[in-house]
């Protein structure tokens, strides 16, 4: 199997041939597929194994069609939002997106706390249609009203179960809460605990499941 087949854009293809990869990753080539439907979809992965372009591939393909080449930030609306558990983890996801994204005309910035709000405010109007973040400072954005998250069409949830062992559920809820209820929504987990089965029920519709 390879990239081809998936029926991705021109533009997000040549950036995989870019970064060389040439084979998807079995994650990939169980996630993509599924994501691509629209699906809801829960993934037992660790870090590693490919996860990131797993789920980013998908949301570019879904969100290239509807991308607008206007540079106001009002044609811009937030489209897909990715969740991470710490800067690092939210900065690398960035770092893959935003290659991915490279020869699309999809924007992306990345959120965590722990640094200065305002170059992020910045960042975020100018109008992006991905954005990446933690939970407590997208919610501090959320208050500032430098985000509206009513025109996310996919929600990600990368590493759910660090997110449960670092205390994030309530600010979790509180986000998803802003969400519309018509949307799509990836999970991905180490592990399938009982509260990530539980955070799934809440969050996923008829999710497919996928272990590798
Ligand atoms: P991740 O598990 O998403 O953190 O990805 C782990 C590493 O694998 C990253 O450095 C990716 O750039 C790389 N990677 C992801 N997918 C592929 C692929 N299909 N072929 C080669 N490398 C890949």
């Amino acid at each position: 199997p390879d990239f081809s087949t998936f029926g991705l854009d021109a533009a997000i293809l040549r950036a995989i041939v870019e970064q060389g990869y040439t084979t998807p990753t079995p994650i990939q080539q169980q996630a993509i597929p599924i994501a691509l439907q629209g699906r809801d979809l829960m993934g037992a992965a660790q870090t590693g194994t490919g996860k990131t372009a797993g789920f980013s591939l998908p949301i570019l393909q879904r969100l290239v069609p509807t991308q607008s080449a206007s540079v106001s930030p009002a044609r811009h609306p937030v489209r897909a939002l990715i969740l991470a558990p710490t800067r690092e983890l939210a900065d690398q996801v960035a770092d893959n997106v935003a290659t991915y994204a490279k020869h699309t005309q999809l924007r992306s910035a990345v959120v965590f706390g722990g640094v200065d709000i305002r170059p992020q405010i910045e960042a975020l109007r100018a109008g992006v249609e991905i954005v990446i973040a933690t939970p407590g400072r997208l919610l501090d954005h959320v208050q500032q009203k430098s985000i509206n998250l009513s025109q996310v069409q996919i929600l990600v949830l990368d590493e759910a179960d660090r997110m449960l062992d670092m205390g994030f559920l309530p600010d979790l809820q509180r986000i998803v809460n802003l969400l519309p209820q018509s949307r799509q929504t990836l999970l991905f987990s180490a592990t399938f605990s009982d509260d990530i089965k539980k955070l799934a029920r809440s969050f996923l519709r008829d999710p497919a499941t996928i272990e590798v």
